[in-house]
């Protein structure tokens, strides 16, 4: 328990209800901290992006509503340097289309490796994952799998995330 004195440091997540996952997907501290001074507004256009959940192996497009933030005792950890946020890329069934779907990926930096307790072949991309032509993703499996370090600048994460 925190008493008086003790630090609380913000830990996000993404986490959304569904019936194959609730988890909490660790992310880095959001850049863009909500001011006081326009408390209520609403961004424009709630960017999703997919992330693969650590827990079941889900892949689910996560939006800036699904971002919770909790006090913790001790430092996140990505502040403690043991997660990274990573990502993959992963093409459609559409043989034609040459669309690469970025998929995020929380990183053990001590394991090297994805932090996920569902083993690769266990791993499932949700149907409503699609390419940017709205076709479905080829399956993970499938996947020759390339892991990229997040870039702060890269379009494809919310502004909510480093
Ligand atoms: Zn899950
Ligand atoms: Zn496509």
């Amino acid at each position: 328990m925190s008493g008086p004195g003790t630090p609380i440091y913000p830990v996000w997540t993404l986490q959304r209800e569904s019936q194959t996952c609730g988890h909490h997907v660790p992310v880095p501290l959001p850049i863009h901290r909500e001011t006081s001074a326009y408390p209520t507004e609403k961004p424009e256009n709630d960017v999703e992006a997919p992330f693969l959940c650590p827990e079941s192996g889900l892949v689910r497009s996560y939006s800036r509503s699904d971002l919770h933030r909790r006090p913790s005792g001790s430092t996140g950890p990505y502040q403690a340097d043991q997660l990274l946020l990573v990502y993959i890329q992963v093409e459609c069934v559409d043989s034609n289309c040459k669309s690469l779907t970025k998929i995020h990926v929380v990183w053990d930096i001590e394991t090297k490796s994805a932090k996920c307790a569902t083993p690769p072949t266990g791993r499932v991309t949700s149907p409503d994952v699609l390419c940017e032509s709205g076709h479905q993703l080829k399956s993970l499996q499938a996947t020759r799998l390339r892991y990229y370090k997040a870039a702060a600048a890269s379009p494809c994460l919310p502004n909510f995330l480093p």
